[in-house]
């Protein structure tokens, strides 16, 4: 078995394919992790340039760098952007972030936010008429949540909301006297739930991994490795049972095909160091690369069966790319109720979380826009630096504790099938592999939901009794993306869709993308707990169809 990638997806892949005994290698673009790596620890006065120089990491990483996880701290775990890019059409700027090159892959870094979706998802073309409802219901994945809840470690509180449906949570990381006051107010006055952002940091032990010590910086790494990270965790526990091997530095191009036998018989890849092409051979090929890197393996693979992209006799391949809006929001002071600012003290790396409220079963549709959206957060206590004055009433007054809280809006994106990537057949990246060409803007859909999100941010934290309130709400240019999904995407009618609901190429038997690019639609609810366990979902179809006919005939 090959996997190609080794992050949120491959990690799980790997790890459940050499648990029940097959031969797995992980064919990974970026270098090993290790705790040596890590730096959340570090202060910033050790660092060269005291992690004040934004521009020397700008130098080389200027799309990378917008998103501040990566920094001084982290960057060489980021590609190069010029070494590596990719191409967008002039009016449709495209921030791809988030491109790792490391074991783990997007988990070393991520924000650990792990929402199970319901059937208000997964059924949603069928409430409100656009797209393609989902070829899963919540009952066919469940299991599949609570198996990798179980492993990763959840935090979270239970709500018992069916469109948030609750989970297998660890004890919840307890919430900031500002943010209680937040949940309590805006429930009785709203109707609204307010809960623990439910986020993969341990409060209890499991696996050998520690309980978090509220250091706060997880994307900078954790020795205890209180947080998920496929890089100490699936991908280890593959390797540890002696079947699977991780082939580091080595760059996807494409997927090779025996055209006999309408099968995959292996990979080609280039050594990211030597600059040498090798091939690799197996039974099954699961492309785990991140949504766009997938797809571009795909569309690189084309053949004369395949014109357009391997796998693509649906000409779906590449459309209806989907990922979150999140340009709407607001914040607001609260009281500190005593609590001071402190250098040094404990950081909860959790925040809140404001669950949709639109567009939900019973209620009248909104009158702008479909689907819905809903907020991350979370209060914070600082020095008072925006003190009028000067001279000692000003650093009296600038040590005076301020409390403040934020959400930020994630919403939905409709399928659109002019939301799409393509092969830019002008641009290759150093290693000659042909680069994505991607065109994503928001709809109208879009821009009236950020505009919702501000105006009930404000509403809120109003009713939460915030003072000194600021709200925004404007569009996403250019557009934003790390939860990117839906270009490969699943579904019944193989005129329709690349994939079937066990993430297997409807076209070539012995192909499967088990990464987001499968979502038929892309819920506001953050993606990654729903493709590990859809990848675990597959996996367990993919070894039953094995002792079925060990050939996938
Ligand atoms: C800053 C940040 C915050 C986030 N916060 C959240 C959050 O709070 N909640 C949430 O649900 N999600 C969050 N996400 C998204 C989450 O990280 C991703 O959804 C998830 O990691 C995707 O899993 P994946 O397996 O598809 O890709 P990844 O985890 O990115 O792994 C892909 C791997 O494939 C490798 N690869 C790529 N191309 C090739 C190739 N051609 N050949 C070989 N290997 C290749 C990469 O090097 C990488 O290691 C966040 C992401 C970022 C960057
Ligand atoms: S805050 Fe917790 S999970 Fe994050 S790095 Fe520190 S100990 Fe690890």
């Amino acid at each position: 078995m090959l996997v190609v990638g080794s992050g949120a997806s491959g990690g799980w892949a790997a790890k459940c394919l050499a648990e029940a005994g097959l031969k797995v290698a992980i064919v990974e673009a970026g270098r090993p992790q290790s705790d040596s790596n890590f730096t959340e620890h570090k202060p910033a006065f050790e660092l060269k340039y005291r992690s004040m120089a934004k521009e020397i990491v700008r130098k080389t990483r200027p799309i990378q760098s917008v998103f501040d996880v990566c920094n001084e701290y982290t960057q060489d775990w980021f590609i190069n952007d010029f070494d590596e890019p990719y191409t967008t059409p002039a009016d449709k700027p495209f921030n791809w972030m988030g491109r790792l090159r490391m074991t783990g892959g997007r988990t070393n870094v991520w924000g650990r936010v792990s929402l199970r979706f319901s059937d208000a998802d997964f059924k949603a073309a069928s409430q409100d008429g656009h797209g393609e409802n989902w070829p899963i219901s919540y009952s066919d994945i469940a299991p599949y949540y609570d198996l990798v809840e179980k492993y990763v470690g959840v935090t979270g509180m239970a709500e018992g909301l069916e469109h948030l449906p609750d989970g297998q949570f660890q004890p919840p990381m307890p919430l900031t006297c500002q943010e209680s006051i937040f949940r309590e107010r805006v429930k009785a006055k709203l109707g609204r739930t307010v809960t623990l952002a439910r986020s993969a940091n341990l409060t209890r032990p499991i696996n050998g991994r520690g309980p978090c010590h509220y250091c706060g910086p997880c994307e900078r790494g954790c020795v205890t490795h209180s947080y998920f990270n496929a890089a100490f965790t699936t991908v280890p526990d593959a390797l540890n049972t002696g079947k699977c091997a991780l082939i580091s530095n080595a760059m996807v191009h494409k997927v090779l095909m025996d055209p006999a036998t309408n099968r995959a018989r292996g990979l080609l890849y280039v050594d990211r160091v030597t600059r040498q092409s090798h091939e690799l051979s197996a039974r099954v090929v699961i492309l785990c690369a991140q949504s766009q890197e997938s797809v571009r393996i795909l569309l690189n693979s084309a053949t004369r069966e395949y014109p357009n992209g391997l796998a693509n006799s649906s000409g779906v391949l590449g459309h209806y790319l989907t990922a979150h809006v999140r340009s709407g929001g607001g914040s607001g002071d609260f009281p500190t109720l005593g609590r001071k600012h402190t250098l040094g003290g404990p950081v909860k790396p959790v925040g809140i979380y404001v669950a949709r409220f639109r567009n939900l079963k019973g209620q009248p549709p909104h009158k702008k826009f479909l689907r819905g959206f809903g907020y991350e957060g979370e209060s914070s206590i600082d020095f008072n630096f925006h003190a009028p004055g000067f001279g000692a009433a000003y650093k009296k007054a600038v040590l005076e504790s301020r409390a403040s809280l934020d959400v930020t809006g994630f919403g939905e994106v409709l399928p659109r099938w002019d939301n799409f990537v393509e092969i830019d057949p002008q641009v290759t990246d150093i290693f000659g592999i042909p680069v994505l060409k991607i065109h994503m803007s928001d709809g109208e859909n879009e821009r009236a939901m950020i505009q919702d999100m501000g105006d009930s941010a404000g509403e809120m934290l109003e009713a939460a009794g915030a003072k000194n309130i600021s709200t925004y709400a404007h569009p996403s240019a250019p557009r934003w993306a790390l939860h990117e999904a839906g270009i490969a995407r699943m579904g019944a009618d193989p005129k329709k869709s690349v994939l079937n609901q066990f993430q297997q190429t409807h076209d070539v038997k012995n192909l499967f993308v088990m990464d987001a690019s499968g979502f038929t639609s892309n819920p506001c609810q953050n993606p990654t707990l729903t493709i590990m366990a859809l990848c675990v979902r597959s996996c367990d179809y993919l070894m039953t169809e094995l002792k079925r006919s060990p050939s996938l005939a």
